[in-house]
């Protein structure tokens, strides 16, 4: 029977399956999920080989972490066989990366989880906070919960790529283990990969989150809040439609279009139901008997995408 790929994470010793669980779907962010329906995905995902579920306080203001917890605590399985990522300084309140709050947030992320330590501690959305801050403060609090045994390995998230080198470019060598990127890897917007040999010559794990671009590259469409132009919302439906019309699902196309680059370690997607689960893990299965459908599929919505491509939007506060 296939079984997904595991890949290496970067220098962190982790093998991540190649398609990771988001849960902040958990927190009801993209619409209500029962926790029976979310302990379940959890523990079909699991079962079908996926290893990595990420999560954050600020998803569904904390309710994700609870619910994963309860989700792993039931798997009943030893804590070596599954690895998790949550993260700090963005909360339901706000934004606040300093040492204080992220040195708390920690023991609170754990009691929710039910875990005695994460695999992955990212400082959540850096562009809203101050990169000098992160660089000199958050960073050093995290290494401190390192060496305490609560986090084993340190990221950081966002989405202007502009923020991954700025403090890349500052901290010391291996104190940021991995990076988060979402939006940036996807059939509409590839710009990640021009960052990648970066990342690779600081010896940082890469993760892509939101293949589906949060909702984009699926056919019910993005939530409400999504924050896409509306231009780029009618482009991406328009390319849902092509897919519909031939017979294939445009979300199936967008996650085997991440999948493919191997130079990226985990393509992190929000699933909140044991048919999303069933339906992605079988998506990234098939990616090696479908590479030629796929290309030509490929090549029609690509040109569809063409005037929206590598479009993105607003996010965080001006930096000096
Ligand atoms: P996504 O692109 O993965 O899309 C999620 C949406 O697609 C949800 O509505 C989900 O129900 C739906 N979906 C899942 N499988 C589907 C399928 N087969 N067909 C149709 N629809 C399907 O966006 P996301 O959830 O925002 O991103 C994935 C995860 O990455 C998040 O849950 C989170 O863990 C992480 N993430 C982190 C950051 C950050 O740190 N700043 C940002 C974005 C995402």
């Amino acid at each position: 029977m296939a079984v997904l790929e595991l890949r290496e994470l970067g220098h962190t010793g982790l093998k991540v399956s190649c398609v990771g669980f988001g849960a902040s779907p958990l927190g009801n962010v993209f619409g209500h999920v029962a926790e029976s329906d979310a302990i379940a995905s959890v523990y079909e995902a699991f079962h079908l080989g996926i290893n990595f579920f990420d999560t954050s306080p600020f998803y569904g203001a904390t309710l994700s972490e609870s619910v994963l917890g309860k989700a792993l605590q039931s798997l009943n399985v030893p804590r070596d066989q599954f690895i998790v990522s949550t993260k700090c300084g963005r909360y339901l309140e706000g934004f606040d990366f300093s040492a204080e709050r992220v040195t708390r947030s920690i023991d609170e992320s754990l009691a929710r989880l039910k875990l005695d330590y994460v695999d992955i501690l990212h400082c959540h959305d850096i562009e809203f906070g101050s990169l000098d801050q992160v660089v000199n403060e958050t960073i050093p609090a995290l290494q401190k919960l390192k060496e305490a045994g609560k986090v084993r390995f340190i990221g950081i998230t966002g989405l202007p790529l502009s923020i991954f080198t700025y403090v890349l470019d500052r901290v010391a060598p291996g104190s940021v283990d991995v990076i988060l990127s979402y939006c940036h890897y996807c059939i509409n917007d590839s710009s990640l990969e021009d960052l990648i040999p970066y990342l690779k010559s600081k010896g940082v794990g890469i993760i892509n989150a939101s293949p589906f671009a949060m909702g984009l590259l699926t056919e019910g469409g993005p939530p409400e809040w999504h924050p896409a132009s509306l231009e780029l919302k009618s482009v991406c439906k328009a390319a849902a439609v092509h897919c519909k019309e031939k017979g294939k699902n445009i979300s199936k196309l967008a996650l085997q279009y991440s999948l493919r680059n191997k130079e990226i370690s985990c393509v992190l997607v929000g699933m909140n139901s044991v048919g999303q689960v069933k339906e992605n893990v079988s998506s990234a299965l098939e990616i090696s008997s479908a590479e030629k459908s796929v290309d030509d599929l490929l090549q029609e919505v690509d040109a569809i995408l063409g005037p929206v491509k590598n479009r993105s939007w607003p996010s965080g506060i001006p930096q000096n």
